[in-house]
């Protein structure tokens, strides 16, 4: 009898018939792009992260795009982010003209140190955008505090935290509710529920809701949806510089299927995080991410930092043969060729923990369909390799 090994994935998205038949009803109404569905999606989103406006585009990188153009971000300003993130975090800024300054992060969450923050600062600072890396809450108390006595907006990248929560003045609320003045969600395959590609922005700025669907919507005065419903002849007119932003309706359609399942797809990842953490508990050297006594991840992601002993590529490649997929930690956008060739600053030499992050964390397999027994291969093989 042959022994057939088991690949376990990094992750997988937990898609089914639900989502499949919400789809066929949005192409058999035969509207397809942004109409009901997408509206239908936005307010069941507001509800749930407990925000006034929810206005859904086509991804968390169009969104952040449109939060800091809403803000007034501008050519040559600058904007106090994290270099440790998706790329898209410090994309989003030069899409503007403007200059990502990186701060450092805590090594502890991932997230941007709010101790470095004032030292950024400078007469060209325009706005902060901060990440809740993985799903972990940042500490935006601190950050706000900062912020308010500074006059400066802040834009929250939650591209990896629906549903992650944060206590607030003794409640835990939402990430996205938003804490901060705009908050960026994405619904890619990696993240914690999927519409394919798709983002949402969350406020409670009323104009600045405004000003997202007339911006995605290629700055068109009159939607498509009215003048389709209308009985009377509309010439529509195009006052500002728009863009195409814009969700389908057939991602809005999964999109709300998805939503229905999210409760449970959290409470299974934090139990599966929950179990890693005790059967990992006894490596030597093994760091293992950890939430603050304010806030609950979404554990997007579950990232460890290996003994220093331990070199990330080998560890990396004996889980591959075992058939466990792993993915290095986050990457540093300021190590990047296309941040190394700006002649703009961007504080790299003050990026040490960042850079640490990257070379010296694993994320390992999680996922909703994740079984017991394939997590427990996981940890076995990655004690092996931890313990020699
Ligand atoms: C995934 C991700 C993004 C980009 O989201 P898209 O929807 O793929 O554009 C931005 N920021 C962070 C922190 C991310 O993890």
């Amino acid at each position: 009898m042959s022994e057939q090994i088991q690949n376990i994935p990094i992750t997988k998205p937990w898609l089914g018939e639900a989502e499949a038949e919400a789809a066929r009803r949005a192409i058999m109404s035969g509207w397809v792009t942004q109409g009901t569905e997408v509206a239908a999606f936005e307010q069941e989103f507001a509800a749930y992260v407990g925000a006034k406006y929810a206005c859904a585009v086509s991804n968390c990188t169009t969104a952040l795009h449109l939060a800091l153009l809403a803000v007034g971000v501008q050519p040559k300003d600058e904007v106090i982010t994290v270099s440790h993130s998706y790329i898209a975090t410090a994309n989003s800024i030069r899409y503007c003209g403007a200059i990502p300054v990186f701060v450092d992060i805590e090594p502890q969450t991932y997230n941007i140190n709010p101790l470095l923050i004032e030292d950024a600062i400078s007469d060209r600072t325009r706005a902060f955008l901060v990440v809740h890396q993985m799903g972990m809450p940042c500490d935006l108390k601190a950050i706000l505090d900062i912020a308010h006595r500074y006059e400066l907006p802040v834009i929250e990248d939650a591209a990896c935290a629906i549903a992650s929560e944060i206590l607030w003045d003794g409640q835990w609320e939402k990430i996205g509710k938003p804490h901060g003045d705009i908050a960026c969600f994405s619904f890619h395959p990696r993240k914690v529920i999927t519409t394919g590609d798709g983002g949402m922005i969350t406020t409670n700025n009323p104009e600045w809701d405004q000003q997202f669907r007339l911006w995605r919507q290629h700055g068109m005065s009159v939607p498509d949806t009215v003048r389709h419903g209308a009985k009377q002849v509309i010439f529509e007119s195009y006052p500002i510089l728009g863009y195409n932003y814009r969700m389908t309706d057939i991602q809005a359609a999964v999109g709300r299927e998805q939503l229905k399942r999210l409760p449970e797809i959290v409470e299974r990842r934090r139990y599966l995080a929950q179990r890693y953490h005790q059967q990992l508990a006894d490596i030597p050297g093994l760091k293992l991410p950890t939430e603050s006594a304010w806030s609950k991840s979404n554990w997007q992601s579950y990232c460890v930092r290996l003994p220093d002993i331990c070199d990330q590529r080998q560890v990396m490649q004996v889980m591959l043969d075992a058939g466990i997929a792993t993915r290095r930690g986050i990457m540093c956008a300021h190590r990047e060729p296309a941040y190394q060739m700006e002649t703009w600053s961007c504080g790299s030499d003050l990026l040490s923990k960042s850079e640490q992050a990257q070379d010296k964390s694993i994320i390992l397999p999680l996922f909703h369909q994740m079984t017991e027994q394939e997590q427990a291969q996981a940890v076995e093989v990655l004690k092996k390799v931890c313990l020699v």
